[in-house]
């Protein structure tokens, strides 16, 4: 081990690990565990996507391609962007990569060198401060609460800048938080970052999975820091291929342009057939994303309901993404079913061994008194899960 590098030393190991290994073996131990701990729709790949890829497979369409993605999906990406997001790109302005992972990762390997800050609100997606740490740069963590929604405000991002600071991370809806900015809150944060010559990484995944009528925002609409503004997302979650790894990025094109040489010498193009399947979800009938939103939607407002009601969780009320992010500090430093819960992890490990329920510790995501529970399940099964909960805290 000492012969590894100080930049994969400086990485966190995900902690996340130890519980989703624990609830494999428990299940194949013929445990009756509800999982409540997925990252990833529970519906399947639609049949027209799936199509696609065998047809890309009969057709012989199974090798190298651009390095940056064919140009009949930049294509699609680019009439997605004007679709939803309303959002202006040329297609020399897209990569397509392995997952929307492989973008976040190629931009701050471009993008930071060693000293270089990244300002990453928490509650954050786990992988945003190990990629920072890889490409060399320091996360800087900026703690967002409850009360303010788990938004950043733009005194707090004005009091994290220093001139070191290279990328500011926004990700809206957010993993794990649910938390969606307002056009409002978007230009005020922009409003800040004006003329200081500081990226943003939108990281986009969840755009299309809102609710209450809510839509996301994408900074990029800010015309004074459209060539600033990066923006990531990809099909994973919004068609439900989260197998197929296909991701996209779109910003300044010599940004692009630099994600492609790193890409092309580490893994060069995304899978062929996932390109052409990725074609059909993004170019295709579109009901189907409508219907699965609404779907979750009825799911949110259920947990919404039921988590509220187990007393000392406290939750707020997720504007997009399948995620519910209690803060259960009501609950810690108490004994329950014979343990002493301290932080999420306990909790999590305690709700899993004595009542057969997975879910994902707050740690992992810098929020040690809180817990993820994705709602990428059925009714009965999320039913199921909440009285569980509640019975273990009763
Ligand atoms: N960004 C966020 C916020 C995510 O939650 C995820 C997946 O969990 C990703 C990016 C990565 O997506 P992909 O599976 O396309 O790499």
């Amino acid at each position: 081990e000492h012969l590894l590098t100080s930049r994969v030393l400086s990485m966190q190991e995900s902690q996340t690990m130890r519980i989703s290994g624990l609830a494999s073996k428990m299940k194949a131990e013929g445990k009756n565990i509800v999982s409540l701990s997925a990252g990833e729709p529970d519906f399947p790949t639609p049949d027209h996507v799936n199509q696609a890829g065998i047809d890309a497979i009969n057709a012989g369409f199974t090798r190298y391609t651009a390095n940056s993605g064919i140009p009949e999906l930049k294509k699609a990406i680019v009439e997605k962007f004007r679709r939803d997001n309303g959002l202006e790109f040329e297609e020399n302005q897209i990569i397509v990569s392995n997952g929307g992972k492989q973008t976040l990762a190629n931009t701050f390997l471009a993008l930071c060198e060693e000293g270089d800050e990244v300002i990453v609100p928490a509650p954050f997606w786990v992988s945003f401060p190990e990629m920072v740490r890889l490409a060399s740069a320091t996360p800087v963590i900026v703690n967002t609460t409850l009360e303010s929604g788990y938004k950043i405000t733009p005194d707090q991002l004005e009091k994290a800048i220093t001139p070191k600071t290279r990328i500011l991370v926004l990700n809206s809806p957010s993993n794990p938080t649910g938390a969606v900015y307002s056009e409002t809150e978007v230009r005020a944060l922009m409003k800040v970052l004006e003329g200081r010559g500081i990226f943003v990484l939108s990281d986009e995944m969840y755009d299309m999975i809102v609710y209450g009528g809510v839509s996301a925002f994408s900074p990029a609409r800010v015309t004074e820091m459209k060539a600033w503004v990066i923006v990531s997302n990809g099909v994973s979650k919004t068609y439900s291929m989260t197998g197929w790894r296909i991701g996209y990025l779109a910003g300044p094109k010599w940004l692009i342009d630099a994600c492609d040489k790193i890409q092309s010498q580490t893994t060069s193009n995304p899978n062929a057939i996932a390109q052409k399947a990725a074609v059909a979800a993004l170019t295709g009938d579109q009901r189907i994303v409508e219907e699965r939103r609404a779907e979750f939607e009825k799911r949110r407002n259920f947990m919404y309901e039921a988590l509220n009601s187990i007393p000392g969780f406290k939750t707020a009320l997720p504007e997009g993404a399948f995620y519910m992010f209690p803060s259960i500090s009501g609950v810690l430093g108490k004994t329950w079913g014979g343990r002493l819960l301290k932080d999420s992890a306990d909790v999590a490990e305690y709700l899993l061994k004595d009542h057969l329920v997975a879910t994902v510790p707050g740690d992992a995501f810098g929020a040690p008194e809180n817990l993820r529970l994705s709602y990428a399940a059925s009714i009965e099964a999320l039913e199921e899960a909440v009285n569980r909960i509640r019975k273990a805290f009763s």
